[in-house]
């Protein structure tokens, strides 16, 4: 039995502050919570632990590698610039950043694998990582067969570039890729290959509607009702998705994945960040989850998730950092502040938006279901001992008077305030470090394989800027 004094605590559903309390946690779970005294020492506060709901365990941030400040549609071919790496000591360091952020379950919708070994081989590295830091991962095998560069026409694109660019693009983003059949095939392999490994949840990861055809989407629907497994994908993420979307699906894009069974409990979209009220009605009602991902909509303009009129509408909303918060640095805490302040409606409205409670509610608790986890994300007797201990002193820097610690909490808590974090009753946080791996010695060594590894994409690197601004051009034009 473990025992917590903390000086506050977040309690219960609605995550009510409490005094001074003893967390006691016994196999795996909260076994009492009891009233004391102030506790000697520093004071600390107790909090459930977050649920990153999207995310892709992403080696180092990809502003490293030259791409950061431009929308989604340049952002994301440009990552065919970084070389793979160790797929362990890749996944320990995103895994590590993760869990000093303060999240001790998260999503990894894997949409590069580092492709070094065969995809079951490399889930297994993935996996030992997971468990050697401390978390818990839902685990979507990426599936997609269109659109593979833009939405829409790549012959016109590749026609306005130089001949051997337009070789280099077609060997890069063009590449044949295996059947429907295949792609299925290779999740069922991951699955079985992590079939012992009762801390990850392996999914379908669909990219999003627009890299999948129909006859695809349609498969992933048929069989995730048929084994039961959890489909991730993202959803109108962008403004160019959008528009895309009307166009191809001019009955509606949501309503037809409702209609081929798509849209279902088993389903957590990422973004839907151009979701109209209607079709958010629709998601509601189909019981799918959205995780909303502010930091990394606003890094990629890609827009403000309608996260109020999410709530309003009756949606499961869950939060995640999609590997790329405010800083960059996987800090759960700030985008928790984050999620709230972009979602409370302004002023004085009857309807709020996103309360305290409701924030945290989507990151503690509404994560998990994306996750596979059990249910949890609330200090309750019988919960599991999934927890943060911050450093309130450091919260409450001026010490003026009692402040509740809810108030501190959403005002300024950042990853610098965790103490200690437990995940599912054992300690993998404390005094700030990650305990089952070393991050500095993980981030320090990918440092060194990328600069060994980058000469190998200097071709595409040297005529990237022609290609990213075709396909800028592509989307001015288009719409
Ligand atoms: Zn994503």
């Amino acid at each position: 039995m473990t025992q917590l004094h903390v000086s506050a605590a977040l309690l219960g559903p609605d995550y009510a502050s409490s005094g001074p309390a003893t967390i006691c946690i016994e196999d795996g779970h909260i076994a009492a919570i009891t009233p004391t005294g102030p506790p000697d020492g520093p004071a600390r506060l107790a909090m459930p632990s977050l649920a990153d709901a999207h995310n892709h365990a992403r080696p180092l941030s990809t502003t490293s590698f030259g791409c950061g400040g431009k929308p989604l549609e340049q952002w994301l071919p440009q990552l065919a610039v970084t070389p793979p790496v160790d797929a362990y000591t890749a996944a320990v360091a995103s895994f590590a950043r993760s869990v000093r952020g303060g999240a001790t379950g998260v999503m990894v919708h894997l949409t590069r694998a580092m492709g070094q070994k065969p995809l079951p081989e490399e889930a297994r590295d993935i996996a030992r990582a997971a468990a050697d830091v401390g978390v818990s991962i839902g685990f979507a095998i990426s599936l997609r067969d269109r659109n593979p560069l833009i939405y829409g026409d790549h012959d016109a694109l590749l026609e306005v570039l130089a001949p051997e660019v337009a070789q280099l693009a077609r060997n890069t983003w063009l590449k044949p890729l295996p059947t429907i059949t295949e792609q299925l095939s290779l999740v069922d392999q991951v699955a079985s290959a992590l079939a012992d490994q009762p801390h990850v949840d392996v999914q379908y990861g669909p990219t999003g509607v627009q890299w999948c055809s129909d006859k695809m989407l349609l498969a992933i629907a048929d069989a995730s009702a048929r084994t039961g497994r959890r489909i991730h994908m993202h959803l109108l993420e962008t403004q160019p998705q959008r528009q895309w979307l009307d166009q191809t699906y001019p009955q509606g894009g949501v309503a037809f994945l409702d209609k081929i069974g798509f849209l279902s409990p088993r389903l957590t979209l990422a973004h839907c960040v151009w979701a109209r009220g209607t079709e958010l009605v629709e998601i509601a009602a189909s019981g799918a989850r959205i995780a909303v991902n502010n930091s990394s909509n606003l890094h990629l303009y890609s827009g403000r998730a309608p996260l109020a009129d999410m709530q309003a509408a009756g949606v499961a909303v869950a939060m995640g950092l999609d590997g790329c918060a405010l800083d960059e640095d996987d800090d759960g805490l700030r985008e928790l502040r984050l999620f709230h302040l972009l979602g409370r409606r302004p002023g004085y409205s009857d309807n709020e938006g996103v309360t305290h409670a409701a924030a945290l509610r989507a990151a503690c608790c509404t994560g998990r279901a994306a996750l596979g986890l059990p249910d949890g994300g609330v200090l309750e007797v019988g919960m599991p001992a999934d927890l943060l201990i911050l450093d309130l002193d450091g919260l409450d820097r001026d010490t003026l008077m009692p402040v509740p610690a809810k108030d501190l909490l959403f005002a300024r808590a950042t990853a610098a305030h965790v103490v200690e974090v437990w995940a599912s009753g054992r300690q993998v946080v404390r005094e700030g470090h990650v305990l089952g791996s070393d991050l500095e010695a993980a981030e320090t060594s990918l440092r060194a394989a990328y600069r060994a590894g980058l000469p190998a994409t200097e071709p595409l690197r040297a005529v990237w800027l022609q290609i990213e601004r075709a396909i800028g051009a592509h989307y001015r034009g288009c719409c």
